[in-house]
């Protein structure tokens, strides 16, 4: 089967093909998918998409028109795609459902150290000769209060590292896992999670109804100077309402791998051009904010797996073996 595989860079080609073993005549398109680059996927019924590729209604419809039937997300979240229209239109869209939630997991724990130990500012530090220790206070993680939202297949890996930490840990899922809780973890209402919580971390997906689901209402409920940690999608938080917490000190220290508008921004190189972006660049002023663009996936356990995954997909439908595909529901 042909298939136009839109935004694809270097290091996933390589996965891409060692998993596809010329069963599938993939085009490697460096393009995003946009309006204006639909056209790409002209002759080819299957496109293949990441976490920043567009696919709302109009790209979705051009898509149809063309002779596209199947679209094989490399990721997990789906939250780029109009799924009503996809099913209105009939496409068939699959999606990796987890590579590898160690790969997120072990970030966001990389992520709070970071944060907690000062280690950014330390590395840079030692590079100018300066070797002292002003600033650099840290706090011990053992019994500290971590809640996490979404206990999904990263988010009780996260828990299970946590728990491991010897943090106390509080949860809210709507669908919550009987194994963590015997596991020790403590599942709360969404607004009783806030007020304890040293640490919160968001694993759950980028939905309408979690749409800036961190927002001023929700930070003035935590501790101050609390550590909100986001490796799950940009817009579960209300980015200005969080620059906002970081200047009264609300926040304490903020990690991010995920940005709300990290379209057209993540995954390429602007170091020779002036940032346009007012509040991204507002969030790189402060020393107690960790940014990562989108890389908390990026190990090679989860590129081997994300390329397996997807391959099997498009060749299951090709093969009409929809049951074995794994369909976004
Ligand atoms: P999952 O589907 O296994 O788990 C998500 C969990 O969130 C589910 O248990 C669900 O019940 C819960 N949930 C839904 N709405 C909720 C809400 N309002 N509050 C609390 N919990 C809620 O998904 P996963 O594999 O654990 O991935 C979670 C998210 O991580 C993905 O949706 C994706 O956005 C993000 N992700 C990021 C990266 C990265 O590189 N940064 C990589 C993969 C996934």
């Amino acid at each position: 089967m042909k298939v136009a595989v839109y935004s694809t860079k270097p290091y996933e080609r390589e996965y891409l093909t060692r998993a596809n073993q010329g069963k599938h005549q993939l085009l490697f398109l460096e393009a995003s998918l946009t309006t204006d680059t639909v056209m790409l996927a002209q002759n080819c019924r299957t496109v293949c998409c990441f976490v920043n590729d567009q696919l709302h209604a109009e790209v979705l419809k051009r898509l149809w028109d063309q002779g596209v039937r199947f679209i094989a997300l490399r990721c997990t979240g789906f939250n780029q795609v109009d799924l009503p229209t996809a099913r209105a239109l009939g496409l068939v869209i699959a999606r990796v459902p987890e590579y590898s939630p160690h790969a997120i997991a072990e970030h966001t724990l990389g992520l709070i150290l970071m944060l907690n130990r000062h280690l950014h500012r330390a590395h840079y530090r030692i590079r100018e000769n300066d070797y002292s220790l002003n600033g650099l206070l840290g706090f011990d993680l053992v019994g500290k209060t971590v809640a996490i939202l979404g206990t999904g297949a990263i988010g009780s890996v996260f828990a299970r590292i946590m728990l491991g930490m010897g943090c106390r840990v509080i949860a809210y899922d709507p669908c919550p896992s009987d194994d963590l809780a015997e596991q020790g973890v403590v599942y709360k209402a969404l607004d009783e999670l806030w007020a304890s919580a040293d640490i919160v971390s968001l694993h759950c997906p980028l939905t309408p109804v979690n749409y800036h689901m961190i927002d001023q209402t929700v930070l003035e409920q935590m501790k101050q100077g609390v550590m909100l940690i986001n490796t799950s999608r940009g817009a579960l938080v209300d980015t200005r309402a969080v620059i906002a917490g970081l200047k009264s000190g609300q926040i304490g220290y903020l990690g991010l791998d995920v940005y709300e508008e990290e379209g057209g921004l993540f995954f390429e190189d602007y170091s020779l051009q002036l940032l346009q972006d007012d509040v991204f660049a507002r969030l790189l002023t402060f020393p107690n904010v960790v940014i990562t663009g989108h890389q908390a996936f990026f190990t090679h356990e989860a590129l081997t797996t994300i390329g397996d995954t997807t391959i099997a997909n498009i060749s299951h439908y090709e093969q009409d073996q929809l049951a074995q595909v794994h369909l976004v529901d």
